[in-house]
């Protein structure tokens, strides 16, 4: 059984960000069921799900009342569209609900299926926006190298992505990229090795250089997430968003805050902008919003946009088929209602995250960890070379070869070059954490004897 059905994903699946051919030798590894923080392969395998799937499933697998919440509006209705004024329930609960919890400037929402749609949304309302202001000329948007916006052409134009620019051909026109403040792997190393705070400001400081290249009246928007996610779980120094905030006031330019990862108390607050105290004007939302058990995102958009666009910018030719799809907004809801009487959001910020930076720090002593960093339920380890204090030779792939050992040891781990990354479940227990830095030693102590 197993085999067939990796015979038949062999002969006709292409998967997301997958190496076909490799993919095709290996087999895939196939997932049949799901509890809590845990899922299970087809040979009965149980690994915690340190990744809460793709950053996602934040209240944990096997949650019945988002399975009622689904079934009860397919039932009373499944589908109906949000075009030319038309609404329904879920979808004017859901952002309703949204707006109530998110910073104060924003009061409304569009919907999207995905985290790229909200981002590829974001760039219509943000062009459109300077047009009606009657500052067309206003149409730069700056993204970071290593940024991660999606996978639509506008999601990976605005994202930073090497390897995906290199394979997408032209992209988006009007898009320019500044540096990352990943002091681990940017600020500590090169002659100008310098100290975190510093570098945050230098950072802050690359964002008004190319303004100042580009000519400040021409941009009209950055983008950035809180922290980055797929870029390595990179966690800015603390000059940094202060710094950043000052630049964009200072010239005038819209701050677009990627939540699709941050957002839902990731990092122990209902969005990265709360915890840096951001006022973002748009923020994008995926993942999370739903705990990933349907899809569906969306764009926050602040009072100045809205407002715009509402009063001055007639109709706005964009929208997708399920943009508040009715199941997808009733078990988002349902998601956001058990969050809050759970007090999920608060238990990060108070118990859980503080609990994992203690246990995630105690991986510091281990000779391949050269920096053990962790925000909320989010962490990340960057691997070094034992012998040099530096980077493994990249040919190593030192950060895919401890990813599937700690698979199979069962954690799922993420790699980005050899940054170790961790996002689990927002319901993960004290004793689940203690679990899951240990299955990380074992992983770490079994990539080291591999490689020595
Ligand atoms: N923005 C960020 C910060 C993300 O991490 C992702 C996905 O990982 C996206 C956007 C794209 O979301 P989706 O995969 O739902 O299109």
């Amino acid at each position: 059984m197993l085999h067939s059905l990796q015979a038949l994903d062999r002969a006709h699946h292409l998967h997301p960000f997958t190496d076909f051919k490799a993919l095709g030798e290996e087999g895939s590894r196939v997932i049949e069921r799901a509890e809590g923080v845990y899922i299970y392969d087809a040979e009965g395998n149980r690994i915690l799900d340190g990744m809460a799937g793709l950053w996602c499933v934040n209240l944990g697998y096997g949650r019945e009342e988002l399975v009622e919440a689904a079934t009860e509006q397919m039932r009373q209705l499944p589908f109906y569209n949000t075009f030319f004024k038309t609404t329904h329930p879920p979808v004017v609960k859901l952002a309703a609900k949204l707006c109530s919890l998110a910073p104060a400037n924003l009061n409304h929402v569009f919907f999207t299926g995905s985290g790229s749609e909200a981002n590829d949304t974001v760039l219509r309302m943000v062009r459109r926006y300077w047009v009606v202001k009657g500052k067309p000329e206003k149409q730069w948007v700056i993204g970071r190298e290593n940024g991660y916006h999606g996978s639509t052409v506008a999601g990976l134009s605005l994202g930073g992505m090497a390897p995906m620019h290199d394979q997408g051909g032209p992209r988006v026109p009007g898009i320019t990229h500044v540096r990352q403040p990943y002091w681990f792997g940017e600020g500590r190393v090169g002659e100008e090795r310098q100290d975190p705070e510093a570098f945050g400001r230098q950072c802050a400081a690359a964002i008004e250089e190319r303004i100042l290249e580009l000519g400040e009246d021409k941009v009209a928007a950055f983008i950035a997430e809180p922290v980055q996610g797929a870029g390595g779980a990179i966690i800015p120094p603390e000059s940094y968003w202060p710094a950043v905030k000052a630049v964009l006031a200072k010239y005038d330019i819209l701050l677009v805050v990627d939540e699709v990862i941050c957002g839902f108390g990731r990092l122990g607050e209902w969005f990265g902008s709360v915890h840096y105290d951001l006022a973002p004007d748009l923020m994008p939302i995926a993942k999370g919003l739903s705990s990933g058990y349907l899809p569906i995102g969306g764009v926050l958009v602040g009072d100045r946009i809205a407002d715009t666009l509402i009063e001055e910018g007639g109709e706005f030719f964009h929208g997708f088929t399920y943009s508040g799809h009715p199941v997808c907004a009733a078990v988002a809801l349902r998601n956001l209602e058990i969050m809050e009487a759970e007090g999920v959001v608060e238990r990060v910020r108070d118990e859980l995250g503080p609990y994992l930076a203690r246990r995630w720090a105690t991986l510091t002593d281990h000779p391949l960890v050269g920096e053990a960093r962790s925000l909320g339920l989010m962490a990340a380890l960057e691997l070094i070379d034992p012998a040099s204090g530096e980077r493994f030779d990249e040919a190593l792939t030192a950060g895919n070869l401890c990813r599937d050992i700690s698979f199979r040891r069962g954690l799922v781990m993420r790699s980005v070059g050899d940054t170790m990354i961790i996002s689990p479940p927002l319901v993960i227990s004290h004793e689940q954490i203690d679990d899951l830095v240990s299955l990380a030693r074992e992983a770490l102590d079994e990539t080291a004897r591999c490689l020595a």
